[in-house]
């Protein structure tokens, strides 16, 4: 039996799953096991909303795998052993492997700042996305700090500010919210967060969160009763310490087709990640972590049948960032990200928004039918398939 193995059933673990139980339908000889902490989905495109107390819905994935051949573990991985090929589940058993995907994303990096931890809410999790809205409900008119002006920052900002007229919403940045979109652009982020009453300070750099607001470097404190942490991403130290090839922020170096560099039958996808293209390392997102599942789902099936692994290429399309339920801005982006002349603004971005947040779960269906796309190649202007 040949044991597959994927970690993390986030957008790009269940990705790599459906993909593989697609391709995978007729093979009897090859197991795939997915193991992930939660049997519930995190839907991380939507953890603002459920911040700002919408209901999510309650995606279990076990309800999700019926039928697909793949078998689902709950548990976290406390340890890899690469050379002995196994991994640790819960400190308590092993679990083998032929082929490994890495799909364990990023949480918030609370570690930079002192204070994050003990006093900052983040949007790591439904459950602590929820705590945060039952928080704001119970505090009726209070200030919120939003820490952090990307698109997480901005999006977070917007919907509690929609949702929570009478909240003094405050954005504080190092860098202009929306620095990485054109000028046009910018500025309609700008007047929608306005419109919706945030207040955005960009230049500030927080030093320390205490229980009662936020010290910035100048020595000013700024007031609030809740603080949402958005700054920056972390990985997961597990690849590190396995001794896998990492980056200087913790993610797995891979090779042109998705493999670690250190240790070939490791795929490694998503935030996790280091993937280089020719306009440098990809950063962690949902539009280009489905693409890097779909690749190494195709990649895997190849080398079971002997074959070599395709290079992977991707480029992106588009930064899109709600602002409240019924506006948006959507940035269309030249492949390397950098902006592009067009964007799109107000409701009829709010639904393109919509649909980019629900279209993992169409993608998923898709692939388990039509595994053929799964093999893609994500070159901007140059979808081909192999
Ligand atoms: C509020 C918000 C809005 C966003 N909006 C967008 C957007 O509009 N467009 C976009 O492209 N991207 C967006 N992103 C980014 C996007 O969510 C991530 O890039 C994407 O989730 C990465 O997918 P992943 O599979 O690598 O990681 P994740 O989706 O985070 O999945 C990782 C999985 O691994 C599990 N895991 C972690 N550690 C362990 C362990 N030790 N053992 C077992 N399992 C473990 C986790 O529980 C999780 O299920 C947004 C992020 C946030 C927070």
């Amino acid at each position: 039996m040949t044991e597959i193995l994927i970690l993390g059933a986030g957008y790009t673990g269940m990705g790599a799953a459906m993909g593989l139980a697609g391709r995978l339908k007729r093979r009897e000889d090859v197991r795939i096991t997915l193991v992930n902490p939660q049997t519930r989905f995190t839907e991380r495109l939507r953890l603002h909303q459920a911040a700002s107390g919408e209901e999510l819905a309650d995606l279990q994935i076990p309800d999700r795998l019926a039928g697909s051949g793949v078998d689902f573990v709950q548990g976290w991985v406390t340890s890899i052993h690469a050379d002995a090929k196994t991994v640790r589940i819960d400190d308590e058993y092993e679990l083998r492997y032929d082929a490994l995907v890495y799909a364990l994303g990023s949480v918030a990096d609370t570690e930079s700042v002192p204070g994050v931890d003990e006093f900052a809410y983040t949007l790591d999790s439904a459950h602590e996305a929820e705590t945060l809205a039952a928080q704001l409900d119970r505090l009726g008119n209070a200030t919120v700090v939003v820490a952090g002006g990307g698109l997480t920052g901005v999006e977070s900002a917007a919907e509690i500010a929609e949702q929570h007229p009478d909240a003094d919403v405050i954005l504080l940045s190092r860098d202009e919210p929306g620095s990485m979109m054109g000028a046009k652009a910018r500025a309609r982020l700008h007047a929608g967060l306005a419109r919706l009453g945030v207040h955005v300070r960009a230049g500030a750099d927080i030093v320390k969160v205490m229980a009662d607001g936020v010290a910035l470097a100048d020595g000013e404190v700024v007031a609030a009763q809740a603080v949402l942490w958005t700054t920056g991403v972390r990985v997961s130290p597990l690849a590190a310490t396995a001794g896998l090839q990492v980056d200087g922020r913790g993610r797995i170096i891979t090779d042109e087709s998705l493999r670690s560099v250190s240790h070939p039958n490791v795929y490694a996808i998503g935030d996790a990640a280091a993937i280089r293209q020719s306009y440098g390392v990809m950063h962690g997102t949902c539009q280009s972590g489905i693409p890097t599942s779909m690749h190494a789902a195709a990649s895997i099936v190849r080398e079971l049948k002997g074959k070599q692994p395709k290079p992977f290429r991707f480029g992106y399309v588009h930064q899109p960032v709600s602002l409240g339920r019924h506006d948006a801005v959507i940035q269309f982006t030249h492949a390397d990200d950098t902006p592009a002349r067009f964007y799109l603004a107000g409701r009829l971005a709010a639904a393109y928004k919509e649909t980019v947040s629900s279209s993992p779960w169409t993608t998923y269906r898709l692939i388990r039918a039509m595994p053929s796309i799964g093999s893609m190649t994500w070159r901007r202007g140059a979808g081909t398939t192999s």
